[in-house]
This record gives structure tokens, sequence and C-alpha cells, in this order.
């Protein structure tokens, strides 16, 4: 006979039985292949993506496994979304909507155009951007929008698209942490102007740093790869190659193309785990009462880079800080998702992006402040959500005691 899960009322923190029995599955995230593809590289004499293969079969693969015309490598998710920024002419003077709940990274290369980031407030529960927000946000100034899909669930598409048709605007994908996921049956990334990926160790999949930044369009496609490289045009005769606007050095060496090659041939299988485990968690948490599941928005399929569920403080008797350390006493690694949202930071806050000066948040005819109150609902996202555990590695048994700890932890604690 199989030995139930433990429904025991007294919680592990107060001394009662762990819900988790056995240690989280783990597995081996770098292997044969990759090693590889790295002998392969070295192999080369050289490391430059642009004399090397190893770089351009992992963007050749990536794009035909999309049904993206172009994508060029870069060195981080960062990179990406600023080499986006600079092929869509985004510079002095204007402003880019973009969620309050993500990576800095998202922020960054706003900021590096002397541009503005504008935040716009989210959905309660799938945390990517409100549409109303969006175009509550817009203004002449709008150069483009960001429609980051957090935690690899989608942002409502239809509406990102629908705005940014309206206005004329383009919107741009940061699928940072979007490997894998898709909206309406269709990947991520091609949805917008541009789409921006991530390959830093902590997404689903890794090269260590790196980034991709894929597009349909000509003109952007041929545009993103020589800004990826100083706005050299590699391919013009001699005379013409010289850059003629800034672009930094963000090229991905051969050794992380080798890397990125071998982690895509297993993307499939990461992330089709990484659904199922977190559908799988929000199916047995659902209807828990006391909190809310991490909602996918409609038509989208999330690869839950992580899980983030929230509390509901009114019904419960504890604060996230308890309940966390309640969920952490039953064997789950929980943690509080987010410090504070974006525009909190130090930089925004203290109007200090460079040292010594306000620019670009003053001095291009329009002040802007980043004050609390600003996006209401990601602030109370901050102070409710926790997260449970994502990996590609767990198990059924993992699954099932994960979601009885949580159910057990919110029925102790309701009021
Ligand atoms: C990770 C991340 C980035 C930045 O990627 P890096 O490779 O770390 O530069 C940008 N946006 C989001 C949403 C991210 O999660």
């Amino acid at each position: 006979m199989n030995a139930p899960v433990v429904t025991e009322k007294k919680l592990a923190i107060d001394g009662g039985p762990k819900t988790r029995t056995v240690p989280y599955g783990t597995g081996v995230r770098f292997s044969g292949r990759e090693l590889d593809y790295l002998k392969e590289a070295l192999s080369q004499n050289t490391l430059f993506y642009y004399k090397g293969g190893m770089v351009k079969r992992f963007t050749r693969r990536f794009a035909d496994m999309n049904g993206f015309k172009y994508c060029t490598a870069v060195s981080s998710g960062t990179a990406a979304i600023h080499t986006a920024l600079i092929a869509l002419g985004v510079s002095v003077g204007h402003e880019v909507i973009v969620t309050p709940l993500t990576d800095m990274g998202s922020a960054i290369g706003i900021l590096y155009q002397n541009a503005v980031p504008v935040f716009a407030d989210i959905h309660p529960n799938n945390y990517t951007l409100d549409p109303a927000a969006v175009e509550r946000a817009i203004t002449p100034r709008t150069k483009a929008i960001l429609a980051v899909h957090l935690t690899g669930g989608p942002c409502d598409m239809d509406a990102m698209l629908a705005i940014g048709k309206k206005h004329n605007i383009p919107v741009i994908e940061d699928c940072a942490q979007a490997w894998g996921s898709t909206y309406k049956g269709r990947p991520v990334g091609g949805l917008g102007v541009f789409g921006c990926f991530s390959t830093n160790d902590f997404k689903q999949v890794s090269t260590g740093d790196g980034g991709l930044v894929v597009t349909q369009d000509d003109s952007l496609g041929r545009a993103a790869f020589e800004i990826a490289d100083k706005n050299y045009r590699r391919t013009a005769a001699d005379a013409d190659r010289a850059p003629k606007s800034l672009a930094p050095n963000y090229r991905m060496t051969e050794l992380q193309g080798a890397v990125g090659l071998a982690q895509i041939e297993r993307l499939d299988d990461i992330c089709a785990r990484r659904n199922r485990w977190g559908d799988g968690l929000t199916e047995r948490i659902k209807d828990v009462p006391g909190i809310d599941a991490h909602a996918v928005a409609e038509g989208g399929k999330c690869t839950y880079m992580y899980y983030a569920g929230r509390i509901r403080p009114a019904e419960l008797t504890v604060d996230l800080d308890r309940f966390i350390a309640a969920l952490n006493a039953e064997g789950v690694p929980a943690f509080k998702v987010y410090s504070s949202p974006v525009y909190r930071y130090g930089l925004f806050r203290d109007r200090t992006v460079y040292p010594g000066s306000a620019f670009p948040l003053e001095g291009t005819g329009q002040s802007y402040r980043y004050d609390k109150g600003l996006c209401p609902v990601a602030e109370a996202v901050v102070d409710t959500s926790f997260s449970l555990p994502v990996s590609e590695f767990f198990t059924e048994q993992d699954l099932e005691e994960t979601a009885a700890a949580v159910r057990k932890v919110a029925r102790a604690y309701l009021r």
C-alpha cells in the first residue's frame, strides 16, 4: 500500500510532522552534448562568432524551431532588449512602457538610450501588464511597449498588439523568462516587432550568460545584427563598414554558442516538464481558501521560470513572512518573490540614474517621479506573493507533497 500524503493538522513550524518526506528531485543540466559542442568550438581555432560556426548554428536552430526569420545572439537578455531598442530608434525624449515587476534588465537599455521607462500596472494574478493601464500610460513620447512575459506566462498579446496598432507604437516582447511559452498556440517572441531572450543561468536554458534577439522584419533583423557588434557592418564593402551611430559590443562567444546549441536540443523537454509542474500545482491549490494560485493569461502556455502564488491577508491570521516560514518548515523552499517594484529602486526613487545628474528623469522637458502608489496592484503583489520551487527534475511525489504543504499551511492559518 502507498503511504498516504501527510494530512496532519499540526504544522511543522509548531513541531508537527513535515509534509515533505524526500529531497526534491535533482538532475544534470549540462552533459555530453554540451561537452561535444564545446570541444568542436575550441577545435575551430577561433572563438569569434563571425568566423566560427557555433553561434550561427545556435541562432539558426532556434529561429527554425519557432519560424523566426532573424535571430541575433548577444551577451545577455539585457543586451537583447537594449539592441532592440536601439534598432527601433529609442533615444532622448522618448518613453518606453514597461511593467514594474520584472528584472532590472527590462529597464537598463531604456535608460542607456537616455529614454525613460514609464511603468504601467499589472494583472493581480498573472503579473503581466494590464492593457487598460498600458493604454493610460501612452503619451506623444511613447516610442515602444515592452511586454514582459513574466515567469514565462505570456502577456495578453491580442490586447498589447491592438494598443500598439492603434497608436502606431511597436511592441517588443521581453521573453527572458519565457522560453518555450506560447500565446494562442504561437511561440512568444514572434508576436511583437522584436522578441528578446536571456540565457543567464536562472532561465529555463543557460549559456552562463547570453541572449537572443529575434524578428521577422528584414531591415530590423539586419540592424540588430550590426548593433550587437558595435554597429560594424561586417558584410558591407570596406568603405561602408564604419558605424553611423552609437552601439555597444554585445557579442556572444563561440563557447556560449556551443552550450546554447546543446541546451536548445533539450528545450522542448525542459519546457514541457516545467509547464506540467506549474499547471499541476495550480490544479492542486487553486481552490485552497486564503490564497490565489499563479494565473496565466487566457490563451497563454506558461513554462514557469518560477511559480508565484499570493496570500489573501484578510483571510489569514498570519503575514507573508510567517506563511513562508511555515512552508519552509514543511520542507518547501518558498521565498518572497519580489523585494520591490523596479520603480522603487534607488536609481528611480533618488533620481540617480547617472551619478550627479537627474537626467533623463529631468532635462528633456518633462519631469519624472516614481512615488509609492504609482502601481498599486504591483505593490500589493510584492507584499503578498510567495514562490514555490520549479524544476524540470522534480517528481510526481514532489508535486503532490508541495501542493499538500501549501494546503496544510493555508488551512492552518485560515481565519
Ligand atoms: C533575466 C531577465 C532579463 C535580463 O536578462 P540577463 O540575461 O540577466 O541580462 C530581462 N528581463 C527579464 C524579465 C528577465 O527575467
